[in-house]
């Protein structure tokens, strides 16, 4: 970013229902410019997040006096905006300027995509690959912002866009789920704990249902999901003597695979070639990246048979034959950026 030497650091929030994403500038050692820095706190730690504003001297000349910043606002955006905005007031002593979320979810996604070489990349089969976006083949493209919920838009240019739909299941299911089942303290350790583990001591696959014979006679998958968490029903196992690294490996894969069916579905019937998924759910985790892309696969190739199904856009991935399941670097803070990319206005 282009910025003056002396320029005050700029500042923008985004107060969503688990995080508290910062996106913040701060001046490049001689070269007169400007970088941008990421941070994020709990939600339930605000008062945290307040202290590491006032250290890093966000407010400029080292958060200033009262009365200094009695005009000063921040851009923010995200449920807690309004929530948290006399917190804000009271504790920092400045206004926050609330913008749209969804605005600033798409603003964010197309400042990345069309200003930050290399950061968006396919992750299939252990390779990533980044890809390149111009403005000229970006649109239109789905966009799956997996939160707390999940949001889904279409985006057809800069600042045109559609929340198409959603989903209430979505991150904050998953991880509330998760610190109830396996006990652990942190997303860190979940997606640790779910890498040491193994689904399929839980899940239903179709051989369980049918059995090896008859699946390959009728030319099933055997091991494809038949239903997630769907062997505990026939054991006699306590939640106890189940191994929190399984538990963790089944609830990740169970709701990774369910949002991208949701995303290829919603893709289809759009027509929309393109899928970029952001939210801090992914955080640059490979396997669920890994499972994004492979489930998108899966239900291409499931799509191809599908002939007699005259539903509008379906007959378009038909015929298109290929859907790219795409990342993001600072896929959790998309809303953010795009709150700070608002102080150009
Ligand atoms: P929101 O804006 O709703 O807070 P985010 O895009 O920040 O949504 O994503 C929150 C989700 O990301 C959580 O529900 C959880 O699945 C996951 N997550 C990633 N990192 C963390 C973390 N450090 N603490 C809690 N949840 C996290």
């Amino acid at each position: 970013l282009p910025r003056q030497p002396a320029a005050p650091p700029l500042l923008a929030l985004d107060i969503g229902g688990t995080l508290i994403k910062l996106v913040y500038t701060a001046s490049c050692c001689g070269a007169g410019g400007a970088e941008l820095r990421f941070a994020k706190f709990e939600r339930r730690r605000l008062q945290e997040c307040f202290q590491f504003i006032r250290a890093e001297g966000l407010l400029g000349c080292n958060g200033g006096t009262r009365a200094s910043r009695e005009n000063m606002t921040l851009k923010a955006t995200g449920g807690g905006a309004y929530k948290f905005a006399d917190d804000f007031r009271e504790k920092l002593g400045v206004c926050l300027d609330k913008l749209d979320e969804m605005d600033s979810v798409v603003s964010g996604a197309n400042f990345l995509l069309q200003n930050i070489p290399g950061a968006a990349f396919t992750h299939m089969n252990g390779q990533r690959h980044p890809i390149n976006v111009s403005p000229n083949n970006l649109f239109p493209y789905l966009l799956v912002n997996i939160g707390s919920g999940v949001s889904i838009l279409k985006v057809t240019g800069n600042r045109k866009f559609e929340r198409v739909t959603g989903t209430h299941i979505g991150g904050g299911t998953m991880f509330g789920l998760a610190k109830l089942l396996t006990g652990c303290k942190s997303y860190d350790e979940f997606l640790q704990l779910s890498q040491k583990g193994d689904n399929f001591v839980l899940d239903l696959i179709v051989k369980d249902i049918c059995g090896e014979l008859v699946c390959q006679k009728q030319g099933l998958s055997t091991s494809t999901l038949a239903s997630s968490f769907g062997k505990v029903i026939t054991s006699k196992k306590k939640l106890t003597d189940y191994k929190p690294e399984d538990l963790a490996s089944t609830l990740l894969s169970a709701f990774t695979y369910n949002i991208a069916q949701i995303a290829f579905l919603v893709a289809s019937l759009l027509g929309l070639r393109r899928v970029f998924f952001g939210g801090s759910y992914i955080r640059g985790h490979k396997s669920t990246m890994e499972n994004i892309s492979y489930a998108i696969d899966f239900w291409i190739s499931v799509s191809l048979g599908w002939q007699d199904l005259n539903i509008c856009g379906l007959s378009s991935i038909r015929s298109q034959s290929q859907m790219q399941a795409v990342f993001l670097r600072h896929e959790g803070y998309l809303g953010a950026l795009g709150a700070l990319m608002s102080y150009g206005d």
